[in-house]
């Protein structure tokens, strides 16, 4: 099973779902820590990039993400529009066709190169990156080691839920969650939460 244009568009697809399903988790976390808008942030944005997939002939998976990281950044004014931005955009570069494991691999780890050139956060910082390097790590030693598309998927999922769990005791030194220094510890970040989100689907995206 290769990543392609289908595949995408029921990745986009999910994700929507599943962010219409846990927005208010999502921006309980956020009032946690932050100014309780990232459940809200989220909706709006997969809402628009769902409806930005009518009428889009995509010529490939790349195409799908490229639109939506497109449509990301210009209906989200939070900090995670920008960066899921332009994470699909990277993620959609590198995937101009039909696409197998391995080289899905390295197109999530552009996505990841593109957060951390846009918000300069490192492993460590409680942000989204901390979900997404575990994550994209697994991806890699997965189908290194010869794991089709949906095992690759579902142990990055699993990858990014103990990265965002992992999140907890740690002090948020990038985003608003940092002016709280020491008052951000025992509490999980959004956006690492969100972005275990993301991997949960793809990995439930191309199971079924
Ligand atoms: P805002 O903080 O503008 O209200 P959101 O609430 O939508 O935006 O998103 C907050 C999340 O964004 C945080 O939980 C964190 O994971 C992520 N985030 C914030 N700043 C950065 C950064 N510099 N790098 C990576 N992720 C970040
Ligand atoms: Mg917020």
């Amino acid at each position: 099973m290769d990543f392609d244009t289908p595949l995408a568009e029921a990745w986009i697809r999910a994700i929507a779902a599943a962010v219409e399903k846990e927005h208010a988790r999502l921006t309980e976390l956020d009032s946690a820590i932050g100014d309780g808008d990232h459940g809200s942030n989220l909706r709006r944005g997969f809402a628009a990039a769902l409806a930005a997939l009518d009428g889009l002939h995509p010529d490939g998976p790349g195409a799908v993400l490229t639109r939506t990281g497109t449509t990301l950044i210009s209906k989200v004014g939070g900090a995670s529009g920008p960066l899921y931005g332009k994470a699909f955009r990277a993620i959609g570069a590198a995937l101009p066709g039909p696409t197998a494991p391995a080289a899905v691999a390295e197109a999530l780890s552009a996505g990841l190169d593109a957060v951390r050139l846009l918000g300069k956060a490192e492993p460590g910082d409680k942000t989204i990156v901390d979900a997404w390097t575990p994550a994209v790590a697994a991806f890699r030693a997965a189908a290194a080691g010869g794991a089709d598309l949906p095992a690759a998927a579902a142990t990055a999922a699993d990858a990014a839920e103990q990265g965002a769990r992992d999140t907890i005791p740690l002090q948020a030194r990038k985003g608003r969650a940092s002016y709280l220094g020491e008052r951000s510890t025992g509490h999980q970040d959004p956006g690492a939460t969100s972005t275990a989100l993301l991997f949960r689907t793809l990995a439930d995206v191309t199971t079924t």
